[in-house]
């Protein structure tokens, strides 16, 4: 749990942080990017992790 990273998604469009999510930084070591509703720009967008 001590090495779970808190990072932000944030839409690649807007770049509006829309969800929070964690990593383990020694197992996921590339850049998270999921396809997820941004309701700003009312549709689905690239989300990207965006570090604190
Ligand atoms: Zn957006």
């Amino acid at each position: 749990m001590s090495q779970d990273q808190l990072i932000r998604l944030a839409c690649s469009k807007c770049t509006r942080i829309n969800y929070w999510s964690r990593k383990n930084k020694k197992l996921v070591t590339a850049k998270i990017e999921l396809k997820k509703y941004c309701k700003w720009c009312k549709m689905h967008t690239k989300h990207k992790e965006v570090k604190k």
